[in-house]
């Protein structure tokens, strides 16, 4: 527009997660090598390839349940540099805070069997948020009928259904409203009925924009839902691209190869 000095620009993007060059090793076994990606916030990223590439453990290293030995991973505004060397207590207190950004959700639920999904929903939010039992039981329910079970409240995990265990531990997650949801083939344990109404919560939750990044071996749901899809092999990010392109157009013959035998 003539004479408006600096136009708004069409849509701001600010990056909630940062991971760049994360390497790591077991042993000998070099897991993780020189791994980079950047997620802005609102985002739905997909990471998909071959078992035994490093997914999951890239997935770990984000929120240093698996330490990094090289590379630097920031989350909104902590940021942790590792350049091999020990694991200090002092880079023991950075993780904690960064990890207070983060929700993670895992292929087998891991809900406390021995509390009521209220309780699960309510326990870290108890432990450290200072405010009074009735705020965190009203925002724990409120998330509870959010992920669609306000109803099971106060049922026990075993008695529920896999994609209702789930949903609780989304609910969860995110409780200590994190922002990123990290998930480990949150649907691998589903038969596909079930597996569905956990990745529609997923799908509320990217159209409130919730940053989310998602491992899977769901080719469907990581070219219909995401923004992005990351293809690993061997320890690498191979290609990253809009989920369409890559699924129709891969450029490198690693990911033809995968989505080739996928489908
Ligand atoms: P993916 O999730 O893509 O299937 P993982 O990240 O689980 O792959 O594993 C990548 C590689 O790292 C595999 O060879 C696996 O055996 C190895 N690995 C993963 N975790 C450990 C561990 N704690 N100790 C030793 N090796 C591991
Ligand atoms: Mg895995």
């Amino acid at each position: 527009m003539a004479g408006s000095g600096n136009p708004e620009p069409a849509f701001c993007v600010e990056t909630v997660l940062c991971a760049e060059s994360i390497s790591k090793s077991f042993d000998s076994n070099k897991v993780l090598d020189d791994v980079s990606l950047t997620v802005e916030r609102g985002e739905l990223v997909s990471i998909i390839g071959p078992s035994g590439c490093g997914k999951s453990t890239f997935l770990r290293c984000l929120n240093f349940l698996e330490i990094p030995d090289e590379g630097t991973v920031t989350i909104a505004d902590d940021s942790i540099r590792r350049a091999g060397g020990p694991w200090k207590s002092s880079d023991e207190a950075l993780a904690h805070r960064l990890r207070a950004h983060v929700g993670m959700v895992f292929q087998s639920f891991n809900l406390f069997p021995h509390r009521t999904v209220l309780d699960n929903v309510m326990l870290a939010p108890r432990v450290v948020k200072h405010v009074a039992p009735a705020v965190i039981e009203a925002e724990a329910r409120e998330l509870l009928a959010k992920v669609g079970l306000e109803a099971a409240a106060l049922r026990y995990p075993a008695t529920l259904s896999g994609g209702q265990q789930q949903r609780a531990a989304i609910a969860r997650a995110l409780a200590m409203r994190p922002d990123v949801m990290l998930y480990d083939e949150p649907t691998s344990a589903l038969d596909p009925r079930v597996a569905e109404e956990v990745l529609e919560v997923m799908r509320a939750l990217d159209r409130e924009g919730m940053t989310q990044i998602v491992v899977t071996h769901d080719l469907r749901f990581a070219r219909a839902a995401s923004d992005r899809i990351v293809f690993m092999d061997g320890g690498q990010i191979i290609e990253i691209g809009d989920p369409d392109e890559m699924c129709d157009n891969p450029r490198d013959p690693r990911t033809r190869r995968f989505l080739g035998a996928s489908v």
